[in-house]
């Protein structure tokens, strides 16, 4: 009883100081904000963030490289975006990197229209397929979610090597994979990072974990390639029970992970096991706009980076 009413104390100010943190970081001046945002962004230049990756390649993991930015409303902006994406096809290839891309559809046009955020991502898939390569489209919030969906289904028709993310906490993501899952068809499963009302999303913490779990055996059962995208140890080991006991093949999954997030030895000890594990690897010079979004969206952010600050990787 005593430790029941400790425990809601600590959350109510652990949740008071992420939201203290929240509203007052914008207001900072960037030299402060930067050393909370650099271990999770990986320099502002692709270069910069093309060396990290070597680094993370040396170590066995693979890795899919992001631009930070998102929300674009203005036409030549997203197609200077898309320009980017695929001139780094080109570098990871001349590098011989492991490395695919993951990108928003609202930075390459999805805000503006449809049809803007298809043409931008057909460019990038073309490039992708000329440097035989792979695309993701990240998920993002849910007024999002139908259209991604759609340009995933759309661009799936003339390109193999496309996936899509699905987020744990939606109510409907099982009836999502059920729909989509057809001819390799590869996602990234996500507990997701927006908040959601509870009318379309789980706010339970245990549900979306189980509803994690649930979505991968789901997968497993349509024989489709699934990326288990968490940090969360107790997670990791549920599934590691599953995929023991079904004697699942290594080549249907991997793991991914954010770049910054200690894992304290936990990614050496999946691949030691066998397992792929790739790392998710944001960069570029938009990085205080879009952690400020970030840490709006999500004020819990915050209390991950303080406590991250404590623990050695
Ligand atoms: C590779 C990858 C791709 C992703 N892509 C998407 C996407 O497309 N759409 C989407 O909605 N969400 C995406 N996410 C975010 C995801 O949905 C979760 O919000 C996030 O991973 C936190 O959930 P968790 O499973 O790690 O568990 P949690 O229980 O939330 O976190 C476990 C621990 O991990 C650490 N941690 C988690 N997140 C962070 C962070 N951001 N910064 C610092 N430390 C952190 C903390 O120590 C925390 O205690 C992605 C995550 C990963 C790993």
């Amino acid at each position: 009883m005593v430790g029941d009413t400790n425990r809601k104390i600590l959350t109510f100010f652990m949740s008071f100081f992420n939201r203290l943190i929240t509203f007052t970081l914008p207001a900072l001046p960037k030299w402060i904000a930067k050393p909370f945002a650099k271990p999770y962004v990986a320099g502002e230049t692709a270069e910069e963030a093309l060396e990290h990756i070597k680094a993370i390649n040396d170590r066995g993991f693979s890795a899919t490289i992001d631009i930070l930015g998102e929300q674009i409303t203005d036409e030549d902006e997203a197609r200077n975006i898309t320009k980017q994406y695929c001139k780094l096809y080109n570098q990871i290839s001349q590098q011989s990197l492991n490395c695919n891309l993951s990108i928003k559809p609202t930075h390459v046009g999805l805000r503006i229209s449809l049809d803007e955020a298809i043409a931008n991502i057909t460019n990038i898939l073309n490039q992708a397929k000329e440097n035989k390569n792979f695309l993701r489209l990240d998920m993002e919030n849910s007024p999002y979610t139908d259209h991604t969906f759609e340009i995933y289904a759309r661009c799936k028709q003339n390109y193999e090597h496309v996936g899509v993310v699905i987020q744990s906490y939606l109510r409907r993501s099982q009836e999502d994979i059920e729909r989509l899952a057809s001819g390799n068809f590869n996602a990234r499963i996500c507990k997701g990072i927006y908040q959601e009302s509870e009318t379309i999303a789980f706010q339970d913490r245990k549900k979306i974990k189980d509803n994690f779990i649930t979505l991968a055996k789901v997968m497993a059962s349509k024989g489709a390639f699934a990326g288990f995208a968490t940090h969360d140890q107790n997670l990791i080991d549920q599934l590691l029970d599953w995929i023991n006991s079904e004697n699942l093949s290594s080549d249907s999954f991997e793991f991914q992970v954010l770049y910054g997030v200690p894992m304290t030895g936990r990614l050496e000890a999946l691949q030691d096991q066998g397992f792929k594990v790739r790392v998710y690897v944001p960069f570029g010079p938009d990085w205080f706009n879009y952690s400020v979004r970030r840490l709006r969206e999500n004020p819990d952010i915050a209390g991950y980076v303080i406590k991250n600050m404590f623990k050695n990787e």
